[in-house]
């Protein structure tokens, strides 16, 4: 008999969380290591925010409440949506959860039966495809392509919808290649949708970069094309905006009401009930003014940031890397670095287990981790189905602009060190990430 059920086999992750060890090595050997690889915003959460947790918690509202989340503020949420969606959102199709990667999984474990196909972007938020395979689900990956602006069109989806698509996930702006769907393109994407799929077909828009968005674009939904608000999950939270990423406070706007309660039963099976003093404090930042002025501080700080950062990548010979449009990521090709340093050629002739477990990009990354001391994400940690040769590392423009000034000086170092590379080819060590 085994320990493990056989699901466990291909339960998949999220490499930012598995690269600290890695770093922590690097460390240990004396190296410095500047943090490119970051999913959070380098910024504290605000000091009113803090304070009105603290308050709640001193008046004692630290019980279970309501599973769904507290009335007030799912109100304060359907407000928020209201205002920046103009759909009118009842608090009863809101749904409070322990940030927005809970709702990944409930919306897969309530529309998507084992053998339905779920359409999802890949290069995206690795999450996505862990489930839909853990579930049973059909992974049909949207690839985002560089020359597009990691955007996609009507086309591109509609050639991946067939009579056993159940569910599509969009994410813009996007994680990891900051590519920000237009208006235009939310509304060929509703006319495909309207036009080839059942009406049972959902579509779950991670909407979690709402804030992070660049050249004064106001982000769009999905859910404010008519027609869609009807078949549109919509997932947002305040880990990004808000800096919040470890308060785990998120938010799913559900169709109607019944498929509200779906996820509430998940939330009492799963969690019970987001903490709440912690929606309190979330309530406070949807609702007190001086808020809006960080998050837009936030914002000009990012956008500072990567025009810095996309000039400098771009001065390197073998990287091509496109202005993104929202998020605080830079999604560089490094094809061409890739060729220059052998590296295509090394994979190639590594023994299979180890090249089933890495890729060129993840040879680079893990180069630059321990001989150049920079920490970035591989490719293949935002979806690995199809991913092969594509050669794209992602970098977080979360941390100050020395240390990303250092970081591509860095980065430019290690992009002409062949003797490096061979070195750490022969060695045979940490070949991708957790590898001895
Ligand atoms: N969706 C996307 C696209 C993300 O990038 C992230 C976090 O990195 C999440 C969801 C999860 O957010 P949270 O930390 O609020 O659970």
């Amino acid at each position: 008999m085994k320990l493990y059920a056989d699901r466990i086999s291909v339960l998949g992750t999220e490499s930012a969380f598995k690269i600290g060890d890695d770093i922590r090595q690097c460390e240990e050997m004396g190296l410095s290591v500047i943090r490119l690889n970051l999913g959070e915003p380098d910024f504290a959460s605000a000091d009113n925010i803090n304070e009105e947790a603290i308050k709640e918690i001193k008046n004692g509202n630290t019980h279970y409440t309501d599973p769904q989340g507290v009335l007030s503020f799912r109100q304060s949420i359907a407000k928020h949506v209201h205002e920046t969606r103009g759909v009118p959102v009842d608090s009863a199709q809101v749904v409070v959860t322990s940030g927005a990667k809970p709702p990944i999984s409930y919306t897969i474990m309530s529309y998507v039966n084992p053998g339905d196909e779920v359409i999802y972007p890949s290069p995206g938020f690795p999450i996505y495809e862990s489930w839909v395979t853990f579930l049973g689900a059909k992974p049909v990956p949207l690839h985002l392509e560089e020359s597009k602006g990691f955007r996609f069109n009507a086309n591109d989806l509609e050639k991946l919808i067939s009579p056993s698509t159940k569910l599509l996930i969009i994410n813009s702006p996007s994680n990891p290649t900051g590519g920000v769907l237009t208006e235009q393109d939310l509304r060929d994407i509703a006319q495909v949708i309207k036009d080839t799929a059942d009406e049972s077909v959902r579509i779950f828009s991670d909407e979690i970069y709402e804030d992070i968005i660049f050249d004064g674009r106001k982000h769009k939904s999905i859910m404010s094309v008519p027609g869609m608000a009807e078949r549109t999950v919509m997932v947002s939270g305040h880990s990004k905006s808000y800096a919040m990423t470890g308060w785990r406070l998120g938010y799913a706007v559900l169709p109607t009401v019944d498929e509200a309660k779906i996820f509430r039963q998940f939330n009492i099976n799963i969690i019970s009930c987001t903490p709440p003093f912690i929606q309190e404090a979330g309530k406070a930042a949807l609702e007190k003014p001086e808020n809006k002025a960080i998050v837009a501080s936030m914002l000009r700080e990012f956008e500072a940031r990567r025009e810095v950062v996309v000039e400098g990548l771009n001065q390197i010979d073998g990287i091509h890397c496109v202005m993104p449009e929202g998020a605080f990521y830079v999604f560089p090709n490094i094809g061409g670095i890739c060729e220059r340093l052998g590296i295509i050629e090394a994979y190639e002739n590594l023994p299979p287990d180890i090249r089933a477990n890495t890729s060129p990009s993840s040879l680079f990354q893990m180069f630059l981790l321990y001989h150049h001391g920079v920490a970035t994400m591989d490719r293949k940690s935002f979806g690995t189905i199809g991913s092969e040769g594509q050669h794209y590392l992602r970098l977080s423009t979360a941390t100050s602009m020395d240390l990303l000034k250092e970081g591509i000086r860095r980065i430019g170092l290690a992009s002409k060190d062949r003797k490096g590379f061979q070195e750490y080819i022969t060695r045979g060590e940490h070949f991708y990430l957790g590898a001895s």
